[in-house]
């Protein structure tokens, strides 16, 4: 057991009491109480008295200036008088019950008081004298986090004897790293951050705890994506290479750089002996469909079969739609199962597949059920992945022999967010559209410009096109959301009159109703589209070129943008007008940054600078880790630089085989890295 390993009770002075406070605190070891960071200090560098406000508690130094004045008062009290020069001003000090003092204080001797700084009388009542030439105080003192009894002041007096104790503290940091970013060794860095002599040196040590969390993480992450990919051998799919060439060109439209670039690391994956494992992230509209369409033939070309699972059964059935198109001119059979495909169809549909005469099979979680069975799953693609549950996805990955998997999401994640909560995932991202889309005009109105608004939509309308208007989001209460958009619902209705036709959609609803109303919706029999936010993932309906959103205030950033992207889907310039009267700056912020940008990674990130990463993510799907020092945010570099620097660690020979590694490979062990074959 090294030395930093000892419990906290072999300081001096560490009794059961003080240790069961630490204990409270998850503080066990010596080590833990010299790893307990501050999480800010108290400054009390010198500052220009111009600048000290009344009242306030200030350190200068200068120049004793007159002798002292001794006054007793009461029996014991008294009360010392003197003056300093400080830089240009002549102050006045006063200690209390501190006679002693009068012979110390000697003219032109250099002096350091601390106290509260009076400035009418331009004094300070001294709480802290200090004599003669400057030894440097500790200028920064550390703040710690306490719980319980615990005290700042016994934290800092604890982690004083810890470091003192003369222990070692184990640096599994590589040295070759630690080097190419001159970071300070690990117990030089965590003594700098007890007892900081400048901001400089906290900054330093700072870096070197921050690069070492995120590295740890994402070396955990890395080694977690190998020994997945080696516990779940996949099956290396060879293709024929020129078909599948001649299949691309024969689209209706080149690949974006972006899609080539993502369809080749797919390519790669399912070449490859591992099972891929991979994110693909594309805003809306980016052209995800052609990339698992590309990906699906490439399966078929190797003799394997395809699944391509959906949330909605008009998600399903719009996808197989497309499908078809796109497999038109090849010999690709697709089939779509969902749970209204009943009967002798059903039937035949699942003996087709057994068969392995089925290609391609689309559907919803019906693609889950146990009479469904494969000839042979060779990948398996989820579209809006985050609306599936991790068992779900399991059950259709165990259909097939280690099918490669393919999680598709239109939700731009932050790439810093991604790489963390997506750690042991491969990621890829389409990060270009299509040439020649256009930009959906965004428009921010308050609520008393709505009848301007309906007239605008009504002018669309006019024009053949259609409009969705999204009501408000109450979080606490579905009810209530539900009461929105019925009342919305009959006031646009009162309000169109026979114009036109109004729908309206909600959580309400059954799913058959659900996708009755959508239907109506894409088939242009309900030209206004009344919903709350249950319409937000997928749905395409060309023709509606008006999004309406009420109250936007009330939406997140990325929601906002994936509610907007239900327009802009044709040919037709759209518009998407939010109806907000924020009160907050953040909230008018968010509405300023819609209408400045149509692209949804850089509104992801803003997101998120807003928002904090905690909140980014819905609470319980985050999965993201506390890190006690770095912050995701603002530190995002170290964590790219980090994250490389790992993946490249965990790919080297040497990191497995060498005694140099020794340290960070027990490290995995005892994170349960080499137990993850279970985990998913
Ligand atoms: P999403 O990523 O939102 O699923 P889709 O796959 O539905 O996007 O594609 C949106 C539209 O863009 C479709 O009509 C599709 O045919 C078209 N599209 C996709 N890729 C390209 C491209 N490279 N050039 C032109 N149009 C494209
Ligand atoms: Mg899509």
């Amino acid at each position: 057991m090294s030395e930093s390993m000892q419990a906290v009770t072999e300081l001096r002075g560490v009794g059961a009491e003080t240790a069961e406070l630490l204990h409270e605190m998850g503080i066990y070891t010596i080590r833990d109480l010299i790893e307990y960071v501050p999480y800010r200090y108290e400054d009390y560098a010198m500052r220009d008295l111009a600048e000290v406000k009344h009242d306030e508690r200030v350190t200068v130094e200068g120049k004793i200036h007159s002798l002292p004045v001794l006054q007793y008062y009461g029996k014991k009290k008294s009360r010392l008088t003197f003056r300093v020069l400080v830089d240009r001003y002549l102050i006045n000090v006063v200690c209390f019950n501190r006679p002693y003092y009068k012979d110390k204080v000697l003219i032109d001797e250099t002096v350091t008081v601390t106290g509260k700084w009076d400035q009418s009388r331009q004094t300070i009542a001294a709480t802290e004298v200090k004599f003669g030439p400057v030894v440097r105080q500790q200028e920064l003192e550390p703040v710690y986090s306490v719980r319980g009894k615990m005290s700042v002041k016994l934290m800092r007096r604890l982690i004083g004897a810890a470091l003192q104790s003369g222990m070692d503290v184990e640096d599994v940091l590589p040295e070759g790293l630690r080097q190419r970013y001159r970071l300070l060794p690990r117990l030089q860095a965590l003594r700098a951050l007890h007892m900081p002599v400048s901001q400089e040196e906290i900054k330093q040590a700072r870096r070197r705890v921050v690069y070492e969390e995120f590295f740890l993480f994402q070396l955990k992450m890395q080694a977690l994506r190998k020994v997945q990919r080696e516990h779940s051998a996949g099956v290396s799919k060879t293709y024929d290479e020129a078909a599948l060439q001649e299949f691309t060109a024969s689209l209706p439209f080149p690949l974006t750089g972006a899609q080539q670039r993502v369809v080749n690391e797919i390519l790669q994956d399912m070449s490859s002996p591992y099972r891929m494992n991979r994110l693909l992230q594309g805003d809306v509209g980016s052209g995800k469909t052609i990339v698992a369409a590309i990906s699906l033939y490439a399966a078929k070309l190797s003799g394997c079969q395809g699944a391509l699972m959906v949330p909605t059964e008009i998600l399903a059935e719009q996808h197989f739609q497309s499908l078809q198109d796109i497999f038109a001119r090849v010999d690709v059979t697709v089939e779509l199962l969902t749970s209204s495909v009943k009967g002798a169809r059903r039937r035949g549909i699942l003996e087709r597949l057994e068969a392995g005469e089925v290609d391609v099979l689309v559907g919803t979680h019906a693609l889950i059920q146990d009479e469904v069975n494969f000839h042979r799953l060779g990948l398996v693609i989820t579209d809006e992945q985050h609306r599936f549950g991790v068992s779900q996805r399991r059950v259709l990955r165990e259909k097939g022999e280690s099918p490669d998997v393919l999680f598709m999401t239109a939700t731009p994640i932050p790439r810093t967010l991604a790489i963390t909560a997506f750690g042991e995932m491969d990621v890829s991202v389409i990060d270009e559209m299509p040439a020649g889309r256009k930009k959906i005009e965004t428009y921010w109105a308050k609520h008393d410009m709505f009848e301007r608004v309906l007239s605008f939509a009504e002018k669309e309308l006019q024009k053949g096109r259609q409009a969705y208007v999204i009501c408000p989001l109450i979080e606490e209460s579905e009810k209530l959301d539900v009461q929105n958009a019925i009342d919305l619902h009959s006031m646009l209705t009162f309000h169109f009159r026979e114009k036109c036709r109004i729908g309206l959609m909600h959580g309400r609803l059954s799913a058959q109703e659900k996708d009755a109303v959508m239907r109506e919706f894409s088939e242009n029999q309900v030209q206004v589209l009344v919903s709350t936010t249950v319409v937000e993932v997928g749905v395409n309906v060309p023709n509606a070129t008006v999004m309406i959103i009420y109250d936007a205030e009330r939406f997140g950033l990325s929601q906002l943008h994936q509610l907007r992207g239900r327009v802009g889907r044709g040919s037709e310039q759209s518009y998407c007008i939010l109806i907000a009267d924020p009160k907050s700056e953040v909230g008018k912020e968010r509405m300023k940054i819609m209408t400045e940008t149509n692209d949804g990674f850089e509104l992801s990130e803003k997101d998120l600078e807003l928002r904090g990463p905690g909140d980014f993510f819905g609470s319980k799907q985050s999965g993201l880790p506390e890190f006690k020092l770095a912050d995701m945010v603002h530190d995002y570099r170290a964590l790219e630089t980090a994250r490389t620097d790992a993946a490249v660690l965990v790919a080297s020979q040497a990191f497995w085989e060498s005694p140099q590694y020794e340290a960070l490979r027990s490290y995995l062990e005892q994170s349960g890295v080499f137990q993850s074959e279970k985990l998913d």
